[in-house]
């Protein structure tokens, strides 16, 4: 014990405390807007921008067993089992060592994998610091993401059952990672619709 106060004490005096980390859950249905809010927010706060979804298209798109497993899940609409997804997030966190903090696109999308998260980011003398929820209603997101679908090539935005299945899912198993971070006060809600820069603008005061 005496030693990790010893080093906490030789952290912060050499201002490396990694406790000042911004680690940004950012949150809200498929459609609503995570991706491009996402780039905005790493020009503005430095911050390293992990999308799962992203992941996992770029497993696809190289066709390796990681790709190929995840691609029965994601055509359907459904989530990939927390496993899988747990283990490809760790191992992209081991490839960024020492970031200013993480922005977090598309994961926890669980309850399974937001205790995960608290223990990998506990093993790394850090927490989740805010979670902000885009709030969009659910025929803006069909409407949107078919939008997606005429020049994305996703084949999860081109066919309305598969979007709503995703909504579906959203529902069931990743809303209620809203309340489990609102525990400890760390759960905000922010409108959703907008231009991108109002939108923008609400998501960096909450941060700031
Ligand atoms: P969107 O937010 O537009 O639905 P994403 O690009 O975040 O899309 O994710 C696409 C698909 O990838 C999901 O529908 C799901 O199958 C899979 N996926 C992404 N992140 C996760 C996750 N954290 N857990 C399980 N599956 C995931």
């Amino acid at each position: 014990m005496e030693t990790m106060w010893f080093m906490d004490f030789v952290k912060s005096l050499f201002g490396i405390k990694k406790n000042n980390m911004i680690n940004l859950i950012l949150f809200g249905p498929p459609g609503s807007g995570k991706g491009t809010q996402a780039t905005k927010l790493v020009e503005q706060f430095g911050l390293t921008h992990i999308s799962t979804g992203d992941l996992f298209r770029y497993e696809l798109g190289n066709n390796t067993p990681l790709g190929i497993q995840a691609r029965t899940y994601m055509d359907k609409g459904e989530l990939v089992p927390d496993s899988v997804t747990i283990a490809m997030l760790e191992n992209k966190m081991n490839m960024t060592p020492n970031p200013k903090g993480y922005i977090l696109d598309g994961f926890p999308r669980t309850i399974a994998q937001a205790e995960a998260l608290d223990g990998i980011l506990a093993g790394r003398d850090t927490q989740v610091t805010h979670l902000l929820a885009l709030e969009v209603d659910d025929e803006e997101i069909v409407r949107r993401l078919l939008e997606r679908g005429k020049t994305s090539g996703r084949a999860d935005d081109a066919n309305e059952e598969v979007i709503r299945k995703r909504i579906v899912e959203y529902l069931a198993k990743t809303s209620p990672v809203f309340a489990y971070y609102e525990k400890t006060g760390k759960s905000q809600k922010i409108e959703g619709i907008g231009s991108i820069d109002e939108i923008f603008a609400r998501l960096s005061g909450a941060l700031s």
